[in-house]
């Protein structure tokens, strides 16, 4: 059986940090390992319209604002499909035929739908559409045969949702859906990397980003203003180091030969550590640390993106030729399920 990537990611802003730790960075490694025959990377338009139905514009240009991100960390046109989701017509056919497998509470007991219900405040005036984007995603997954799902940990109950779809329909229209899996990243700091802030997930919808655009600057004003250990009062107390954002980061971002470059007097990051807890060392110096690691990973990136932006006709371009490749995918998959469903009348 071949195998086959899908993930994405809504163009609702620009693109994070945590997308980087959770997402992207394994992207880019698997679509480099020649591992997998197809690799498709959707840019979610139509999920992002269903908590934006009212902003178009803002899904409009965050669509080639994503687009240079992925290009930027690395995603090659000539290994990966990059596509946008509202132009694959199958994804909609899909959809609405999944929608019957799928009971009411049950997609209201999705947690991270949940979550985001509340967070986004909608109270009893909850879009159907945005209630259902699980089902959708399931339709995004399967329309590709994707074996394979790269993403963070918010993600594992959208697979959960997506697998029980797959064994319904298979089960009542015989074997025709791939069952998926998630790909979580191994570095347990990148399943759910948390905002600037230290209370939520890093989420472009809660203004507690990095992002991978911003300038050598504000990465240094993000990291120095970030929220530590609010007990770590004066340098010699001391400090905790499981849920400080700051070593989260460190942990997510540092490797061996940053803490032997930028870091004099310490061995490893655990040394760091262990000092933070034992008291004598002050955020400050542990955030100047962070930000030169911030810097060291997110310099080339930025600059590769301020190439890029230079030449949006290309970017333009990729995008037009993946969609074009996902429409026919996607497209052989639907006759597929409309067979097995006995809808293909003139056939
Ligand atoms: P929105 O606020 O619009 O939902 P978002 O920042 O949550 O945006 P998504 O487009 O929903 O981003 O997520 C895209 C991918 O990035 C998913 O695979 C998701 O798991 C991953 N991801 C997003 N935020 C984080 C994070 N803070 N840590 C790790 N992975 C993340
Ligand atoms: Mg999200």
């Amino acid at each position: 059986m071949s195998k086959i990537i899908l993930t994405g990611d809504r163009p609702t802003g620009r693109l994070h940090i945590g997308h980087y730790v959770g997402s992207l960075r394994n992207r880019v490694t698997l679509q480099n390992s020649g591992e997998y025959d197809e690799v498709y990377i959707m840019l979610a338009d139509v999920q992002a319209l269903t908590d934006n139905f009212d902003n178009p514009e803002k899904i409009r240009d965050n669509i080639l604002e994503v687009a240079l991100d992925y290009l930027a960390v690395g995603l090659d046109p000539a290994k990966s499909h990059i596509l946008i989701q509202s132009q694959i017509e199958a994804l909609y056919e899909l959809t609405v035929y999944y929608l019957n497998l799928v009971s009411l509470a049950r997609a209201e007991r999705n947690p991270t739908v949940k979550a985001e219900i509340n967070l986004r405040g909608f109270g009893s005036s909850i879009p159907l559409g945005f209630l259902c984007y699980p089902v959708s995603q399931a339709a995004d997954i399967t329309a590709f045969d994707a074996t394979t799902v790269p993403a963070g940990e918010d993600q594992a109950p959208m697979l959960e949702q997506t697998q029980e779809i797959v064994q319904r329909f298979n089960n009542i229209y015989g074997e025709t859906l791939v069952m998926p899996k998630i790909l979580l990243p191994d570095n347990k700091a990148s399943l759910r990397l948390p905002g600037t802030d230290g209370q939520n997930k890093m989420s472009k919808s809660l203004g507690n980003c990095i992002f991978l655009s911003d300038s050598s600057k504000e990465i240094k004003t993000k990291v120095m203003s970030m929220y530590t250990d609010p007990n770590h009062l004066r340098v010699e107390d001391p400090g905790t180091v499981e849920g400080n954002p700051v070593f989260t980061y460190l942990d997510a971002f540092c490797a061996q030969e940053m803490v032997d470059e930028y870091l004099e007097g310490y061995e490893t990051l655990d040394d760091l550590k262990d000092h933070y807890r034992r008291g004598g060392l002050g955020d400050v110096k542990v955030k100047k640390f962070l930000n030169n690691v911030l810097q060291e990973t997110l310099t080339p990136i930025r600059e590769r993106r301020e190439d890029y932006a230079q030449n949006m006709d290309y970017v333009k371009d990729v995008l037009k030729k993946g969609t074009e490749a996902a429409q026919e995918k996607a497209s052989g998959t639907v006759a597929r399920v409309k067979e097995n469903m006995r809808v293909n009348y003139f056939a």
